[in-house]
């Protein structure tokens, strides 16, 4: 019987997380099948229901539901729970356990971009929605000691702040609101900066403005595509990287939890590419204002703009 795998989100009508998945099971010889299943809030608790049947080896959750699978989750893993957002899900005979794999996707991504330099302290964080939360707790865990979360809607900072209220008890996490004067100031004193927000995915702005970026940051965008932000950042000397590296590796380690087999990076990769180079769009934040791919290859802009981090 050929097992199943699902992407639940809303929409999910394409996925750079399908075409990495599909291209590991079948290198690796799994007869298993990477479903898409675009379902409303509304259906999502009969659609995480099904995932309890033999068939199925679990499945991944996307935009907008990351948040909301979480009361409907029989156990949750420490990272699951800490960030409050489930991105995959596995079975346990009948019973639904939720993971977080974009915090080790997240915390290799760093890992790699801070190279062989010293791991850093300090840490300015763009956005507060589900990646941010990934984000702010992989920081939590490597030891960073002061993290300033900046979003456009400051509410949303302070509840990520009051969520992770114990964990960073020894640590300094604070909430700012988002002037560009403080988010330099900030900056003047840190050398990572994360934008988790999803300004970049759909148009070529960057949440920040780009004299305010110094040579010595190491920026890492969620987003995988070589945002204006990172183009700015390159060019004032900065050290970059997207969100390659992280969907590759959230996308891994889930891999791992379905099959309980060593992910076939190298494949994975080499699908990821070449899907993006096709122009498949990200399940993350589907853009809105580019045109529906038409089976068509994407203009390499075009598609260099649309693709984001998926379930993760
Ligand atoms: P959410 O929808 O949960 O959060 C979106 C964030 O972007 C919020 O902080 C939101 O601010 C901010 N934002 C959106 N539009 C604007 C705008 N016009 N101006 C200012 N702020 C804005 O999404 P996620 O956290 O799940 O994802 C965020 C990004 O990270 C996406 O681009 C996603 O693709 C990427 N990602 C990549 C992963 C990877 O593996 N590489 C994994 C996870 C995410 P507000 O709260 O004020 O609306």
């Amino acid at each position: 019987m050929t097992k199943r795998v699902v992407l639940i989100g809303h929409p999910v009508a394409h996925s750079l997380s399908g075409a990495m998945h599909q291209a590991a099971f079948d290198s690796l010889g799994i007869d298993a099948a990477y479903e898409f299943w675009d379902r409303s809030p509304m259906e999502l608790a009969d659609a995480v229901g099904a995932l309890r049947g033999d068939d199925f080896l679990g499945g991944n959750v996307t935009i907008p539901h990351k948040e909301r699978v979480v009361p409907l989750m029989d156990r949750m893993t420490e990272e699951a729970h800490a960030t409050g957002a489930v991105n995959t899900i596995t079975r346990e005979g009948k019973r639904l356990v939720g993971h977080n794999t974009d915090v080790p996707g997240f915390k290799i991504a760093l890992d790699k971009l801070v190279g062989k330099q010293k791991m850093p302290r300090y840490a300015v964080v763009l956005g507060a929605g589900g990646g941010a939360r990934a984000v702010v707790h992989g920081l939590i865990t490597l030891g960073f000691q002061r993290i300033v979360v900046f979003n456009r809607h400051l509410h949303r900072a302070e509840g990520l702040v009051k969520h992770f209220g114990r964990s960073a008890a020894h640590m300094e996490l604070r909430a700012m609101p988002w002037h560009e004067s403080i988010i330099e100031a900030e900056l003047a004193k840190t050398k990572v900066l994360i934008n988790a927000t999803s300004i970049g995915l759909t148009s070529d702005l960057s949440p920040i403005p780009p004299e305010i970026l110094q040579p010595n940051l190491l920026v890492l965008d969620l987003i995988y595509a070589q945002t204006r932000l990172l183009r700015d950042a390159k060019s004032a000397g900065a050290t970059v990287a997207d969100g390659e590296v992280m969907l590759l590796n959230q996308g891994a380690a889930a891999f791992t939890l379905w099959t309980g087999q060593a992910a076939p990076l190298d494949v994975m990769q080499e699908a990821l590419a070449a899907a993006r180079a096709g122009g498949v769009r990200s399940a993350e934040g589907e853009p809105t204002g580019l045109p529906e791919p038409s089976g068509e290859p994407v203009p390499a802009e075009a598609s260099a703009e649309a693709v984001a981090g998926d379930p993760g």
